[in-house]
């Protein structure tokens, strides 16, 4: 065994919430062959295995983690030009905000408006990170994993991954599957997507270049999200709902300006942010430690020494209101872990 496990690590610094207890056992894997010593010992010692990658997601518990933390550190970045595109391989501990300047910089076309997401490249396929009209579902090629159920590496297809609204198979199978690299398909020439009304009001009938999109997301998002090292956040805390029609017909009767979109499915996806702020006037409400962000109530902020405890009864607080207020059932973004 080459690897040292550490016992008894703080986690609360390795996520962006700056909250939660120690890891019983921890570890940082910087390539497969390390990550497969780190499940060996797992197995070996019959523990669970947790993933913690740019921690800019997740909740940990007050209590810790009694399993196994294993950090992935797993980097590198190769690239396969054909014809029209360009496959670019990603290590899932590259992170991703750089992976995007490099392909912005590089005239490739695809990850644009996902500019300034924070967070490591192998979180992106779990989660189906998305953002402006465009979400990594629509880019990536094949993501390996390794799969913890049947013990080998293997590569999906972007089919076999059932990529859906912010949920993925690595979501509905949560614990299964360890993701160590994405391969996403970028265009050579393309077109600027800027349908999103802040990227729209912002171009109007302008064509943006590549670095400009880029640019303009950046700019965006730093007004509407916090300044992730100035407070303990995780962006965005639920999911954007998505709705039966009768129900957001119901909705537009009572709320006339709030906005919808439909989905390819049939239903309607609500944005949560207008329901939190316009409807129940949660912008910048607080308890204690704990609060939504003054500029864009879905994130919840927290003050250092905030406990994961309090963050779980505020958000489960907000998301009783909106049930009672919408009948929505609102779902967290935000993976708990314990
Ligand atoms: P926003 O742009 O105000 O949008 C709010 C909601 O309305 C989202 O559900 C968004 O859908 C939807 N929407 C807005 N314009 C739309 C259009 N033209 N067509 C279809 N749907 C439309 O949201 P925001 O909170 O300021 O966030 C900005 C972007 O970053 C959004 O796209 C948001 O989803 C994304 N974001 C993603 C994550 C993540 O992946 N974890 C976290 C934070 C924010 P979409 O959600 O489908 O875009």
């Amino acid at each position: 065994m080459k690897l040292s496990i550490a016992h008894n690590v703080p986690l609360a610094d390795l996520t962006t919430f700056h909250i939660g207890g120690e890891a019983k056992e921890f570890v940082e894997v910087r390539s497969e062959s390390e990550l497969s010593e780190a499940i060996e010992y797992a197995k070996s010692n019959d523990l669970p295995v947790v993933i913690l990658g740019g921690g800019s997601n997740v909740l940990v518990s007050d209590k810790g983690v009694t399993g196994l933390v294993v950090k992935i550190s797993i980097l590198g970045i190769g690239v396969v030009e054909k014809t029209d595109s360009v496959l670019v391989r990603a290590g899932a501990g590259e992170v991703f905000d750089s992976l995007v300047r490099q392909t912005v910089e590089a005239g490739w076309w695809g990850l644009e408006n996902l500019s300034s997401i924070p967070g490591l490249v192998g979180a992106t396929p779990v989660q189906n990170v998305g953002a402006y009209g465009v979400e990594v579902a629509d880019l990536i090629d094949e993501v390996k994993v390794y799969d913890l159920k049947d013990s080998v590496y293997k590569i999906l297809t972007a089919a076999e991954c059932d990529f859906g609204y912010r949920d993925s198979l690595f979501k509905k199978t949560s614990g299964r599957y360890i993701v160590t690299e994405v391969v996403y398909r970028l265009k050579k020439v393309g077109d600027p997507n800027i349908k999103y009304a802040d990227l729209k009001n912002l171009f109007g009938d302008d064509n943006p270049t590549l670095l400009q999109v880029r640019e303009a997301v950046i700019t965006i998002r730093s007004k509407k999200f916090p300044d992730w090292s100035m407070v303990g956040t995780a962006g965005s805390f639920f999911k954007n709902p998505i709705i039966e029609k009768s129900l957001a017909e119901a909705l537009s009767r009572k709320y006339e300006t709030m906005p919808m979109y439909d989905t390819e499915n049939g239903l309607v996806k609500i944005p949560l942010g207008f329901v939190l702020d316009k409807v129940l006037h949660l912008k910048g409400y607080e308890n204690d430690k704990v609060s939504t962000f003054k500029n864009q109530a879905l994130v919840i902020v927290a003050k250092r020494g905030a406990k994961a405890s309090e963050v779980e009864v505020f958000a489960n607080d907000i998301a009783d209101r909106v049930l009672v207020e919408t009948g929505i059932s609102i779902e967290w973004e935000v993976t708990k872990i314990s």
